[in-house]
Parts: C-alpha cells; structure tokens; sequence
C-alpha cells in the first residue's frame, strides 16, 4: 500500500488533467497522473510531425480500407493519414447508440489536446448566467469574475493568439499578436462594421505561439511556423499541448509520478471516513487490477468517461454512483450544434492571394438573445468564417511548362467563404449517457450507452443562422450563397459536456463551485463533466482554467489544514 500511495491521484492526462498535474505539482504535491493510453513524449513521440506530403502512401488521405473499419472516427476532420494513430479506432472500445452519436476519441498521454484545434475563447457573463436569463438548466455556482483570474493564468502559460477587441461579450485576455486575417475576412469585417451594431467579425484566438514569451521559452516551445499539420503533433511546440507544456513541467517539478496504461475503473469510496481513498486501475498492458491510494482524485478523463467512471464508483453507501443522491449522474449531458454551414463565393479581391497558412480563422462571437431575449429559441451561436482560394488546375505539361501552369495566378479561382455555426444545445435530463446492465468492453468496464439528440430549438436556431447570414452575405455582395446541413450526430462537435454539473443545491447538482462533489468533497471533478450550460465557446480554455481552479483550491485548503 505504501508503494501505491500519494497525495493526490489525477484520472487522465489530458488537457484538463495535465492542468491540474502542473498546478499541484507546483505547489509541492505529490501526484500520480493515471491515463488509459500509452505514454506520448514531446519531440520524440511525433512521427508524422515533420513528413513531407509525397512521402505518405497516401498523399495524407485515409485509406478507403480504413474508413471502412472506423465508419465513426473517418468522420472527423482531423483523421488524417499523417494523425490517425492519435485517435481510438472504433472497435477498441464499442458503446451503445440508443440515438446516433459519434465519439470521437484519444487516448494517450496529451489527450485530445494533441489533435484539438486550438481555438480559445473565454466566456462572459452573459454565459455563466445563460440558465438565468432564459430558465434552462440551473444556476451557475461561480460567475465570470471567479474565473477571469484563472483565464488569465492558463492564458499566459498557454500562449492566446488573438486581438484586445473590447466586446463585452467574449472577455478579452493575455494575447499575444493575433493570425492575420485574409483580404475578404477583412472587408467582411469592414462590411459588418457599417451595416450592424451588434454583430463584429474578429482575428480567431488560438492556443499559437505568434511571439515567444520567457515563459514558453522555459518550456522549451517556440515560435508557430504556419504549417497547419498540428494535429500530428508540433516539434516547435508552436501550439499547445499537454505533451509539449504542462506534463514535461511538471515532470521537472520532481513531484510528478505518470503511469500511462492504467484504465481508471472506479473511485474507491471508504464507508469508515465517507471520503474516497482512491482508484481502482486495469493495467491495460496485464490486465491485472491495481489500487492506488491518496488523500484526493481529481477526475479528469474526459466528459464521457468521467460520467462512466463515477456511474461504475458504487459502493454501499452509492449504490447508484458516487455522489448520486439525487439520480442525476450522467443527465443533462450537452454538446455544441455544429451541422450549418453557409458557403458563398467572393468575386472581388482576384489580384491577392494568401501569403503562407492559417492556423485559424475568422469568428463572429454571439450577437443574438444577449441583451435582450426576444427569438422564439433559447441562446444562440457563435460563427467561424474561412475564406480561401483554391486552383482551378491545369495539369497539362510536364516539368518547367507544368510548373509554370501551375504557378500561374489566373489559375485560381474566385474567394470560396464559408460559415459555419457553434450553436450553444440546452441540456436536457433525457440527454443521458448511462452503463449498459450487462456488456462490458475488454478491461471489465460496461459500455456507455448515449441517448442524446438535437431538438426543436437547435432547428430553430440554425434558421436564424442561415437568415442571418444570407443577409450579411448579400451586403457583402458575395454570390452563390448555399445552406448546407450536415446532418451529423451529436458528438462530432468533439465538445462533451456535462452529466456531473456543478450548482449550488447538491438536490439539484453533483459538484459545488470548487468542482468538489457536494457528496464526496474529497473528489474533484474538473473537465467538461462539470458543465451547467454549454455556450458558444470552444471549450478548453474553460475546462483548463476550471481545472488550474480547483487544484488552487485543494492547495489553500491543505495550507489552511496544515495551519490550524
Ligand atoms: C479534432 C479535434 C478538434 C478540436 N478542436 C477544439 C478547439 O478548437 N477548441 C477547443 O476548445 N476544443 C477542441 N477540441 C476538444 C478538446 O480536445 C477537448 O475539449 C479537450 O481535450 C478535453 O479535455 P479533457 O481533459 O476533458 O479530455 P482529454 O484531453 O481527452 O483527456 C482525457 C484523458 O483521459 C484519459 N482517460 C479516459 N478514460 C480514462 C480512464 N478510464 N482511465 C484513465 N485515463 C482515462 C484519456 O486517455 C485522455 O488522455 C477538439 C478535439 C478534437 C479531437
Ligand atoms: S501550424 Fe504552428 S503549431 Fe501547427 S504544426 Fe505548424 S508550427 Fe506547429
């Protein structure tokens, strides 16, 4: 037991849980950070992250046969042939599709922060108190000024890109210079200028190192060089990752122990103290159970598998999940709309081009039901808008004469613009992630069944959308305007939230406003689980700054303990 024994225990090394790694090991905790995964190493562990194009077999795209195996994981953008041993194959670990709904998964030492997209905006105000305004959900326990500080923390840590612009509603933070936009992102910005009050097209904030600080350079990180294939992991460390920042610092804190190939099953609840005292692991490489013991676990192995970890956490005095009284464990599960698009072509501008890549794009922060809540939905959207310029290619000819074709500006085509929507969804208690009663996976863990859909205000919603845009599309004089709806499931948004929601009445929510469970205060839960309501923001940022939080929290109180 002694062997096994720490002071704190982090399920997951992720982009949440490294967070929480990095904060206790600063502050002299000795930690041991369990992940599922095998170990990914910074630099080492990459690859693909400096291949040329023409060397892979495939010019980078999956190969049908691949495709095939994993009809659910080949839908994600980023499963790129360069990526795909990032993410979790289908048949690894199945679950249960009462309703459609596509998990997409990494499971390794980094996460999904190795693949994640990088976009990084905070909340408001007008989004922790959302579930107030229009009687959805419950109440936030926390406001934007409890967590302002932490954005702040993890902003600078991190490395923002992004531009101070003063909109009240999407917080300005620590930025370093922001991406440039292309020549049409900026007449569509000058457009919407003149022709609204409410509405703003802004630089994307994203987790890039455009201008290296003292703090990334003790990172060992550097400058971003534009090269757009992140999700293969970044040699430069040009954007952030739990691999390339947080873990190797707190590894060098000295206060660190990782074990990867550990599959949390359970939290071990002790019926004497009413407190946890620690997790119950599958080696994934023996298959043998291991315990391990400490004074308090943070879960953070993801929204869905954090639901499932505390759903398999029964004991006597849980017999339904730990902390989960009020039966509401793994309801009000959330997720972003992300089906409409609305795509246009610009025919100004054909004398310029784009100068290098972007590893971002434009954004339109959430304009609709902000101030005043007069649309026949709930909530409403936040908008990211590309614009590029593809060839129209002429590949006749052979060396120099092709190269010149190819090189030839008349060969590209007008401005392609697209739009796409990040609607904010409103939990429900029939959005339910639950345990199947009688299948398991290979390492004993029964299988997640999701019961999650859209509704009637996600439809009504994407209309507005369309309207919305159709109209700025026609001041802007773009043409070929075209409504596109994905159609996809839940899920492929890729932003889990919720089932373990914080709040202030534990009659109505399982954590409290420190992310502890208000049954079990020894049990932080500090990912997406946590979520009340669901906004338009990419999420990490949130779930980082959320997690920096509560591990601060669980320092000052040891400090206070050990005072008294
Ligand atoms: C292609 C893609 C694009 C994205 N783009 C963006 C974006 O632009 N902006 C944004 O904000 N977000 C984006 N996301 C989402 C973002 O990656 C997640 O929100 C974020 O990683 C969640 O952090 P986490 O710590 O909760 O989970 P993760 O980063 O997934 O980490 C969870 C860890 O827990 C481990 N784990 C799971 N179960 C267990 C268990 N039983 N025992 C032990 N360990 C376990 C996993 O192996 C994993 O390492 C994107 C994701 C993807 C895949
Ligand atoms: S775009 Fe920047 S962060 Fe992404 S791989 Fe290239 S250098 Fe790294």
């Amino acid at each position: 037991m002694n062997n096994h024994t720490y002071e704190a225990i982090v399920i997951g090394a992720g982009m949440s849980g490294s967070w929480v790694a990095k904060e206790l090991c600063d502050h002299g905790v000795k930690t041991l950070l369990l992940d599922r995964g095998p170990n990914v190493k910074h630099l080492q562990d990459y690859p693909t992250g400096s291949t040329y194009p023409w060397d892979f077999p495939h010019r980078g795209a999956v190969d049908f046969e691949d495709v095939e195996a994993n009809p659910i994981v080949s839908k994600c953008y980023a499963y790129k042939e360069g990526a795909t041993h990032f993410f979790v194959k289908d048949d690894v670990q199945p679950y249960i599709q009462e309703k459609p709904f596509d998990w997409i998964k990494g499971y390794q030492v980094g996460g999904k922060s190795l693949m994640w997209a990088r976009q990084t905006q905070r909340w408001s105000q007008y989004d922790f108190n959302g579930p107030d305004q229009e009687n959805f959900s419950v109440s936030w326990p926390i406001s934007y000024k409890d967590i302002a500080p932490w954005y702040s923390h993890v902003e600078k840590f991190v490395g923002i890109s992004g531009n101070k612009d003063g909109l009240d509603t999407l917080p300005d933070g620590e930025f370093l210079p922001p991406m440039e936009l292309t020549v049409v992102e900026k007449y569509l910005q000058q457009t919407v200028r003149e022709n609204y009050d409410d509405r703003h097209v802004i630089y994307g904030r994203c987790a890039h190192i455009t201008e290296p600080q003292e703090i990334h350079r003790q990172q060992g990180r550097a400058k971003c060089q534009h090269r757009t294939i992140c999700e293969r992991g970044c040699p430069f460390g040009g954007y952030f990752s739990a691999n390339s920042s947080t873990i190797p610092w707190a590894e060098r804190s000295g206060n660190l122990t990782l074990r990867p190939d550990s599959v949390v099953q359970s939290i071990i609840y002790d019926e004497q103290t009413n407190k946890a005292k620690g997790v119950r692991v599958i080696d994934a490489i023996t298959k043998e159970s291991v315990d391990y013991f400490a004074d308090v676990v943070f879960l953070n192995a993801g929204a869905i598998n954090s639901n499932a970890i505390l759903l398999n956490s029964t004991s006597q005095r849980f017999p339904n999940g730990l902390g989960n009284d009020n039966g509401l464990l793994g309801k009000y599960f959330g997720f972003h709309n992300y089906r409409a698009r609305i795509t246009a072509t610009c025919n100004q501008f054909l004398d310029k081009y784009i100068e290098g890549k972007s590893p971002t794009s434009a954004y339109m922060p959430r304009f609709v039901n902000v101030h005043e809540h007069d649309q026949d939905f709930k909530r409403g959207y936040g908008v990211a808008i590309y614009t590029t310029r593809y060839r129209n290619t002429e590949e006749s000819g052979m060396g120099q004469e092709l190269i010149d074709e190819l090189m030839k500006d008349k060969n590209f085509g007008p401005w392609q613009v697209s739009a796409m929507m990040m609607g904010e969804t409103i939990p429900k208690a029939t959005n339910t992630i639950q345990l199947d009663s009688e299948k398991v996976d290979q390492y004993g863990m029964p299988l997640v069944k999701f019961n999650v859909s859209y509704d009637d205000n996600d439809e009504m919603m994407m209309e507005h959308f369309y309207s919305s845009f159709e109209d700025i599309y026609a001041k802007a004089g773009f043409e070929n305007v075209k409504r596109i709806d994905t159609g996809q499931a839940p899920g492929l948004d890729i932003h889990e939230m919720g089932g373990v929601r914080m709040g202030k009445d534990p009659e109505t929510s399982l954590l409290n406003g420190n992310n502890q469970m208000h049954l079990c205060e020894n049990v932080y839960v500090s990912d997406g689980a946590c979520m009340t309501s669901t906004s338009t923001q990419n999420p990490s940022l949130t779930y980082m700054a959320l997690a920096a939080r509560a591990a601060n929290h669980y320092v000052e109180d040891r400090k206070k303990e050990k005072e008294s």
